[in-house]
């Protein structure tokens, strides 16, 4: 291949043979495809008119002057299907039309991702497949429902946890079993070379919208910009635009779950060690044996037990530093913004809130820019029974 796509020495691709023809494809393709007018004129159009784009940025008076500081929020919220997910999902979409494909398949933890790949199989005419393990199907029952609705196929997954990691396996499977009309629609910024490079590549608009639009506000760049990490799609939309500006801090903050001491936690950049997972070298959960420990999060999208290759070595080289907020802070901070602005965040960005609560708590006269990545409406049954849990 041209570019096996490393990050340091993390990334590249680690599967069996039958997979390289089409992660070769893939990548000649994408790389064509980044570079055609048409292809991007076309994308861009369906990000205005379809997906809403650009989405504001919105300085939110009331928790800035609760929490002493300034505060500027991305609503990604506000992006058709109510996150990020759907640059990506349109994204990969067409460039499987593109490619000519008629098919296209996808895992799913939460539901999320599964949702918008429906959106976009239904938007481009294309068939397609969900693989979601049975454990949570039965814990994300509307967007199964929301899935067939729009048209899309959902298989439960009933291998190894019966979780998100063996839907990946699934998808995998499939992927090579039906590579000549089927493309996989990879949720995050992780996977074998190209697909992070391909995510990071639909999700940079995150990012350039952002530093744009607060310049223009402000005249000068926020002092943070921090974004919550599961795979690490939305965290590397956002900082990308940013990696050069050195005097932006960049946070990441992953799911601390109960807490970084306990075993359930979902902080693969905080407590992972490297390995292997899903096609690619990165830093994974795992024990001494290697075998891959679940990761847990009050947050579905933040428990993947691995992390998209490029935030391992942005750690590495210290451009971007990683922390944790734990399920619990993550819930006050929801509500917190809930009534303070009359936004409900998803739990995940929650995480990111949250981080910047503890920065204002330690700093006066700080700018902080959070990529508010989804809204919460989604969650709201999860913080409720977390709520009587107390
Ligand atoms: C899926 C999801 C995430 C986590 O995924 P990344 O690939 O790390 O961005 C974060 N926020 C929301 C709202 C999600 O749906």
């Amino acid at each position: 291949m041209m570019n096996t796509g490393r990050y340091g020495q993390y990334g590249g691709i680690y599967v069996p043979e039958t997979l390289m023809p089409a992660l070769v494809q893939l990548e000649r393709e994408f790389l064509k495809f980044k570079t055609d007018e048409e292809n991007n004129f076309y994308y861009r159009e369906l990000l205005a008119n379809y997906a809403g784009r650009p989405t504001p940025i919105y300085y939110a008076a009331n928790l800035s002057k609760n929490w002493g500081n300034s505060i500027y929020l991305k609503r990604e919220d506000l992006v058709h299907g109510g996150a990020h997910k759907t640059n990506n999902a349109i994204g990969q979409a067409l460039l499987a039309k593109v490619m000519g494909k008629t098919r296209i398949i996808a895992e799913t933890g939460a539901g999320q991702h599964g949702v918008a790949c429906a959106m976009a199989g239904a938007l481009f005419g294309l068939k397609t497949e969900i693989y979601m393990g049975e454990i949570d199907i039965l814990r994300q029952n509307m967007n199964v429902q929301r899935m067939e609705l729009m048209g899309a196929k959902v298989h439960a997954v009933k291998t190894g946890s019966r979780t998100l990691k063996d839907a990946i396996n699934e998808a995998l499977r499939d992927w090579i079993k039906n590579v000549e009309h089927t493309h996989y629609l990879l949720g995050t910024a992780a996977g074998p070379h190209p697909f992070p490079s391909i995510v990071k590549f639909f999700q940079q608009v995150i990012g350039e919208e952002a530093r744009a639009q607060v310049l223009l506000k402000n005249k000068i760049l926020p002092d943070y910009v921090i974004a919550c990490v599961g795979g690490g799609s939305n965290a590397i939309g956002m900082f990308s635009a940013f990696l050069d500006d050195r005097q932006v801090k960049l946070v990441g903050v992953e799911a601390g779950g109960e807490g970084l001491d306990s075993s359930k936690h979902g902080a693969v950049l905080n407590k992972g060690t490297v390995g292997c997972l899903h096609g690619m070298k990165s830093k994974v959960l795992q024990n001494e044996d290697g075998q891959i420990q679940e990761a847990h999060s009050i947050s579905a999208g933040l428990d993947y037990p691995s992390v998209g290759p490029e935030h391992v070595y942005l750690q590495e080289i210290g451009r971007v530093e990683y922390t944790a907020i734990t399920d619990k802070e993550a819930v006050q901070t929801y509500y917190e913004l809930a009534q303070s602005e009359g936004i409900i965040p998803a739990l995940e960005s929650s995480h990111a809130l949250a981080y910047a609560k503890h920065l204002c708590e330690q700093n006066k006269n700080i700018s902080v820019l959070i990529n508010l990545s989804g809204r919460g409406d989604k969650d709201l049954a999860e913080v409720e029974k977390y709520g009587q849990s107390l």
